[in-house]
């Protein structure tokens, strides 16, 4: 009896492990996919789902009175103590920062990280942006989203047989053609992890980012206040666009309600999700439309 009930317990384990959806996003600099996905990672991870996110740079440039190998290893730190926050994988790749260009060495790194993680979803910025690094973070992922069911390409590793739904993150450039909401995740509940992930980032959110601005003098120093300043300063209402996102996925109630969120927009490229699979792949979203299951 004691082994039939182990048994069935270890049988629901490995199927609740089968069943695990696997995201992997990208980022330039080690802070970036905690600003844009930190809220529906921590979703993920409370649901025992699995997130790695990846740097492509080591963040080595973003300081002004630090550099190099010293700041690339404060910065690992830094990203590594959001992952122990979120519950979830951060890798940072050994590109520098403010040099990245979108050639083919990278291009099979960023293969290698979907495949090793077997990704079923991939989250990257828009190859628009004001930051070259971001681009061409963007572009890169975009050559990847093909690569990455070719087996003869970066053969060390294998290809997947199933090419994940690849999606941006929300950003507000406006050509050549807006950011769409396709996807809006309410992280009202978990805005607090969101906070401490981007609190773990101190050379950037109290040192480097206000330095840029000119507003070093704004930052407070109790840490409590610090993470108030956050929430003030880091996080967005949504937009028209957005709340009717929210209300399309969670319905009119709670779409309403939300006060924080995140948005994704569908690539083109890659596998494309219709609504029952973006609900599968993205279960926080739960009932949607007024009331009822989702079909
Ligand atoms: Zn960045």
């Amino acid at each position: 009896m004691r082994e039939l009930v182990f048994m069935s317990l270890l049988a629901a384990t490995l199927s609740a492990q089968s069943d695990k959806i696997r995201v992997i996003a990208f980022g330039a600099h080690p802070d970036d996919c905690d600003i844009r996905a930190s809220g529906t990672a921590a979703l993920f991870a409370k649901m025992g789902h699995a997130v790695r996110f990846v740097s492509v740079t080591n963040g080595d440039a973003g300081h002004q009175t630090m550099k190099g190998v010293e700041l690339a290893q404060r910065r690992l730190g830094e990203a590594k103590e959001s992952a122990r926050r979120l519950g979830i994988d951060y890798q940072v790749l050994e590109n520098h920062d403010g040099e990245l260009l979108p050639t083919l060495e990278v291009r099979k790194q960023i293969i290698r990280q979907i495949r090793d993680w077997k990704a079923d979803v991939v989250l990257a910025p828009r190859p628009n942006d004001y930051h070259p690094d971001h681009r061409y973070t963007g572009v890169l992922v975009q050559d990847a989203a093909y690569m990455v069911v070719v087996p003869a390409v970066t053969p060390e590793v294998p290809a997947l047989r199933k090419n994940p739904v690849f999606l941006y993150y929300e950003d507000n450039f406006q050509r050549p053609n807006p950011f769409r909401p396709d996807i809006a995740v309410d992280i009202t509940d978990v805005i607090d992890r969101k906070i401490d992930a981007l609190d773990s980032h101190v050379s950037q959110f109290y040192e480097w980012l206000p330095w840029v601005d000119g507003r070093l003098n704004e930052v407070p120093k109790d840490p409590a206040e610090r993470k108030a300043w956050l929430l003030r300063n880091r996080t967005r209402q949504p937009g028209p666009a957005a709340r009717a996102s929210l209300i399309k996925w969670y319905g009119t109630e709670r779409g309403n309600a939300a006060k924080y969120y995140e948005a994704f927009e569908i690539c083109e490229y890659g596998t494309q999700p219709d609504e029952t699979r973006i609900r599968q792949l993205f279960p926080m979203l739960g009932v949607g439309k007024a009331s009822g299951p989702a079909k």
